[in-house]
C-alpha cells in the first residue's frame, strides 16, 4: 500500500474531524496528471474548510487545500510531461476534489499553470491563491480603465493576504494606496508594502449612506457587507471597485445610488474558475509586476502538522500576510 501525508477532512455526525494522516494513493481521485506537491498554503478558504466554519467541504473524505505548486510525476496529458513545475489554484481543489495539502495531487491537465521561469515554487504559494485573487482584481481594474493617474485605490482587509499582496501590486504599479486596516499595529508592515496612507476599518464599518464624500477612483475589497458598501459610497465619479472577498460578512447592504448617480462600476473577481487564459495571463503579470523583496515581509512558513491551527488563526483575523505550507 502506497501512502502520502495529507490534511484529511472527514463527517463525524453533524459535524467533521479534520487530521494530518495517511492517505492511500488508490484512493485519489481520477486525473490525467500525477504532482508531486511541493508547496501549498493556507487561504482564508482553508481555514473555513478546516474549522467547518463554513460548508467549503462537499465530499468527504476529503483533502483540504485549494492550491499547490510542484512536479509532474506522470502525465497522459499532452501539455505536461513528468518534471514540469506546475502551479493550481481552485477548480474545487479541497472542495469537491481531493486537494492540496498533501504530498501527492491528482488533478485535470486543463487546470494546470506552467510555473514562471522567474518565481520560485516556494514564491508561487507564498503569493497563493490570495495574490493570484489580487493579481485578477488589479485587472479587472484596469479593464475598467483605472491607472494611476485617475487617484488612490482604497484596499480592505489590507493586512491580510489578498491584502498585502494588492497593496503590493498597486504600490509598485504607481498607485497612491490606502490601506484599511482593523490592525494599526501593522501599519508600518503596511507602509513598507507601499501603503501611502493607513484607514482604520472602522471607518468603513457602519451603516454606509447612499452617497459620501468622494475618496478614491477604486478599490480592492476582501471584506464584503458593510465594508464594501462604505467603499462603494466613497467612490469617485467614474471609479471602479473589485468584490473578492467575504470575511467581515456575505451581505452587500449598499443602494444603487454610487452606480446610477456616479456611474461607478462594481467587479466580481473568481480565481476558481476563472478560465485558463486569465489565469496565465494573471500568473506572467505576478512574475513583472510584483517586487518579489515584499514576498518575504509578508511570508511565514509552517509545516503540514502546522495547518490546522493556523486555519483556525486565519478565520480569525489574526493573520498577518501569507503562510506557506512546505510539503516536499
Ligand atoms: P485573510 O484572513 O488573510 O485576510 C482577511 C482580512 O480581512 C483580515 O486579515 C482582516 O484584515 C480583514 N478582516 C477579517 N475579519 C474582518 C471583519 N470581521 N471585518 C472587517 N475586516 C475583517 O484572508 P485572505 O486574504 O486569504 O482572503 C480574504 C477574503 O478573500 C476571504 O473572504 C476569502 O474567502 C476571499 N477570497 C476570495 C477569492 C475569490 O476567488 N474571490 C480567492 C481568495 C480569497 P485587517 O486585519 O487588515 O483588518
Amino acid at each position: 500500500m502506497a501512502t502520502f501525508k495529507a490534511i484529511v477532512v472527514d463527517k463525524a455526525g453533524a459535524g467533521q474531524t479534520v487530521r494530518l494522516a495517511d492517505f492511500d494513493e488508490k484512493d485519489l481521485m481520477d486525473g490525467d496528471v500525477t504532482v508531486r506537491v511541493e508547496w501549498s498554503t493556507v487561504n482564508y478558504k482553508d481555514g473555513l474548510a478546516v474549522t467547518g466554519k463554513a460548508p467549503v467541504v462537499r465530499r468527504f473524505p476529503m483533502i483540504a487545500g485549494v492550491d499547490f505548486s510542484g512536479t509532474v510525476e506522470v502525465s497522459s496529458h499532452p501539455n505536461w510531461r513528468p518534471g514540469d513545475k506546475v502551479i493550481l489554484n481552485g477548480w474545487g481543489l479541497g472542495e469537491t476534489h481531493l486537494g492540496a495539502l498533501a504530498q501527492k495531487a491528482r488533478v485535470k491537465g486543463d487546470w494546470l499553470v506552467r510555473l514562471p521561469a522567474g518565481i520560485s515554487s516556494r514564491d508561487a504559494m507564498a503569493i497563493g491563491t490570495a495574490g493570484y485573487t489580487a493579481m485578477l482584481a488589479v485587472m479587472a481594474l484596469e479593464r475598467a480603465g483605472l491607472g494611476p493617474g485617475r487617484g488612490p485605490v482604497v484596499v480592505t482587509g489590507a493586512a491580510g493576504g489578498v491584502g498585502s499582496v494588492a497593496v503590493a501590486l498597486l504600490a509598485k504599479l504607481g498607485y497612491a494606496v490606502i490601506a484599511s486596516t482593523g490592525r494599526p499595529e501593522e501599519a508600518s508592515y503596511l507602509k513598507g508594502l507601499g501603503a501611502t496612507e493607513i484607514l482604520d476599518r472602522k471607518e468603513l464599518s457602519g451603516p454606509a449612506r447612499p452617497l459620501a464624500k468622494e475618496r478614491w477612483a477604486g478599490g480592492i475589497d476582501a471584506v464584503g457587507s458593510t465594508t464594501l458598501a462604505n467603499v462603494l459610497s466613497m467612490t469617485r465619479y467614474g471609479g471602479a471597485v473589485a468584490a473578492c472577498g467575504l470575511a467581515g460578512g456575505m451581505d452587500l447592504p449598499t443602494s444603487v445610488a454610487p452606480f446610477i448617480l456616479r456611474g461607478v462600476s462594481l467587479l466580481g473577481i473568481d480565481s476558481v474558475m476563472c478560465p485558463l487564459p486569465l489565469r496565465q495571463e494573471a500568473w506572467r503579470r505576478l512574475e513583472t509586476d510584483l517586487d518579489q523583496s515584499k514576498i518575504a515581509a509578508m511570508v511565514s512558513e509552517i509545516g503540514l502538522d502546522e495547518v490546522i491551527a493556523a486555519g483556525q488563526r486565519i478565520v480569525e483575523g489574526q493573520v498577518r500576510g501569507r503562510i506557506v505550507v512546505k510539503i516536499g
